[in-house]
């Protein structure tokens, strides 16, 4: 009897520390459906605790997660301005554009626990994730609201990365650093889902993502099944590069300020 209290006193505990384990008796919400915990029922807030790098500032409020970070990468490119450790020169095929990587002040706000949204609102230009280093993530789109053409796609690092306007460098695409043909978890959107490289966990790609890229599973960092997008698996205009995220939010977005 005192070991069966003991375990109920730890599993509950861990539930509120983790709103993962025991996650059965703490679901909040399950209107997602028959087809997994999509209605708010994973909390992601352990990983996002584990998994964001040091240079990024993780707070728990409430039912939100809020990540605050500078937006600069950990990682080489030729927008760092020359005579930066990370500087590197551009290599064939680059045209860089006349920005360079400055200092932002992030801060997105997400829920802990991500649901799906009754009606999926498309995402914008600007920022509508951020990596695990703090740099922002942005969809396939530029200026005017048009896809990437082949001039601007000259412009992307060998991260899939650029500097636009008030030299804030994002992600478009998969590029060389934060995740490409492997499972690697690259970061969050701001409706609160994870968003992960172009292959599942099992090392196969994906061949049931909905319309937003996105499906229901287990990854390596959920064990329990939730709402995750993938990178898109076809190459860019025949480029190196892979989009990370078209189309709308899977769940309902929150702020990301600047
Ligand atoms: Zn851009
Ligand atoms: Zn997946």
């Amino acid at each position: 009897m005192k070991l069966a209290l003991g375990a109920i006193l730890i599993c509950t505990t861990f539930a509120i520390i983790t709103a993962i384990g025991c996650k059965k008796n703490n679901s909040n919400d399950n209107s997602g459906g028959g087809t997994g915990n999509t209605g708010g029922a994973v909390s992601i807030t352990t990983v996002v605790t584990a998994k964001y790098k040091s240079a990024v500032t993780v707070a728990v409020s409430g039912s939100t997660i809020t990540m605050r970070s500078n937006g600069t990468p950990d990682h080489v490119s030729p927008y760092w301005l020359a005579g930066h450790a990370l500087y590197e020169a551009q290599i064939a095929g680059q045209n860089t554009n006349p920005g360079n990587i400055g200092v932002q002040n992030y801060a997105m706000t997400i829920p802990t626990n991500p649901a799906e949204a009754t009606s999926k609102e498309a995402t914008s230009l600007g920022p509508i994730g951020m990596a695990l280093n703090g740099v922002a993530i942005y969809n396939d789109r530029e200026g005017g609201n048009v896809p990437v053409d082949a001039n601007v796609l000259k412009s992307f690092d060998r991260a899939g990365a650029h500097p636009g306007p008030g030299n804030s460098y994002h992600y478009h695409f998969t590029g060389d650093f934060i995740g490409n043909d492997n499972a690697n978890l690259i970061g969050f959107l701001r409706d609160g889902f994870p968003i992960y490289a172009r292959k599942d966990n099992d090392g196969s790609y994906p061949s049931n993502l909905d319309a937003n890229g996105g499906h229901v599973g287990i990854t390596a960092d959920f064990s329990t099944a939730i709402y995750h997008y993938h990178a898109a698996n076809t190459a860019y205009m025949g480029s190196r590069f892979y989009v990370l995220k078209a189309g709308s939010y899977h769940g309902t977005k929150g702020t990301f300020t600047n």
